[in-house]
């Protein structure tokens, strides 16, 4: 069966006064129905861009310069403003890191949520309200009647983020993708916003892409991982071939840099050495090649992705199976 969205070699740039950006660059990926994909990636990887391109918000400076993105057998490159305003909030919803950002400071919880429901589902104000009651006792909000003639400021960072996805969610999207959204909260509410969106999840058909910088965010909600890096996919495959089978050396190293409690004491973070390279004059060939402990002369061509399993492929050299037998015969190349 199609995927609910499929991404084919999608690239964006930014048109800055230093240059071209190329913030994304050739990303490929799908999503199933009712699946919770977690793209993974450093700031500057490319993993808001592709959601904003998913989203359609991409706006000058930036530009879709290639490739494809298909919504449910539609194509949503080139849409209209209209065309979009018709899939955005109501067939694909988003959740960003801070909801001050998208609610409105000086109009009260209940009538955001009410014009917000009105305008996708057409219902009448009564009934709007009696929803915006019912979503937000479902996002586990007490005293919603209460709540709603509140202000965002009375609402705790937790509280709001519940709110957004008690928004987000009111539209029964098809595709709801979360940007960073426990990332400005403690990790006790953390922990709950999660277990909130996988309980949520788990009585519907939706599919979640949950964008974060965070390995461990996506080790509790994610059946399957994107692993992103100067603008392109390292590695993709389900949540155990990216934590129990990483192929790729930058997703190797994402693993080691997590925290891991064990008997109640921490290990010592390994974080990796070095900075992202520059979009502006990206390198031509494997785009972690500065900051890998295993490049190779070979490194300085950009890999294709490799098949390490069904559904788990990694761009990296260490998966050609004639680079592996060299490396057994000159172990020294590496
Ligand atoms: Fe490292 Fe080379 Fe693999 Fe890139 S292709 S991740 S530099 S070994
Ligand atoms: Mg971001």
């Amino acid at each position: 069966t199609e995927p609910l969205l499929s991404v084919k070699d999608l690239k964006v740039s930014f048109y800055t006064r230093a240059g071209e950006n190329q913030a994304v660059r050739g990303v490929s990926l799908h999503i199933d129905e009712g699946e919770t994909v977690g793209i993974v990636g450093e700031s500057g990887s490319g993993k808001s861009v592709t959601a904003k391109a998913i989203m359609g918000l991409i706006s000058p400076p930036g530009q879709i310069i290639g490739g494809e993105i298909d919504f449910a057998g539609q194509s949503l490159v080139g849409l209209t403003e209209r065309e979009w305003r018709r899939l955005r909030g109501n067939r694909i919803a988003m959740v960003f890191q801070d909801p001050m950002t998208s609610l409105n400071p000086v109009k009260k919880i209940g009538d955001q949520m009410t014009e917000v429901i009105r305008r996708h589902r057409g219902l009448a104000k009564e009934a709007a309200r009696k929803e915006a009651i019912e979503m937000l006792r479902r996002v586990g909000i007490t005293r919603p009647e209460q709540r709603l003639d509140q202000y965002p400021h009375e609402f705790s960072g937790g509280m709001r983020q519940r709110v957004m996805i008690a928004m987000a969610l009111s539209c029964q999207p098809e595709l709801l993708i979360a940007d960073e959204p426990t990332t400005a909260l403690d990790v006790t509410i953390q922990a709950q916003i999660l277990d909130l969106l996988k309980q949520l999840k788990a009585n519907s058909r939706m599919s979640i892409v949950l964008i974060t910088h965070d390995l461990g965010v996506v080790a509790q909600v994610c059946s399957r991982v994107v692993v992103m890096y100067g603008g392109m996919v390292m590695e993709e495959g389900t949540a155990e071939d990216i934590f129990y089978r990483p192929k790729h050396p930058y997703t190797q190293g994402l693993l080691r840099s997590l925290p891991k409690r064990q008997g109640g004491t921490r290990e010592r973070l390994v974080p990796i050495e070095g900075t992202p390279p520059d979009l502006l004059d990206p390198p031509q060939g494997c785009p972690f090649r500065d900051r890998c402990p295993h490049a190779m002369p070979k490194c300085a061509e950009l890999p294709p992705h490799f098949e390490v399993g069904p559904g788990h492929r990694a761009l990296c050299w260490l998966n050609d199976e004639g680079v592996q037998a060299q490396l057994r015969r000159e172990p020294e190349l590496e």
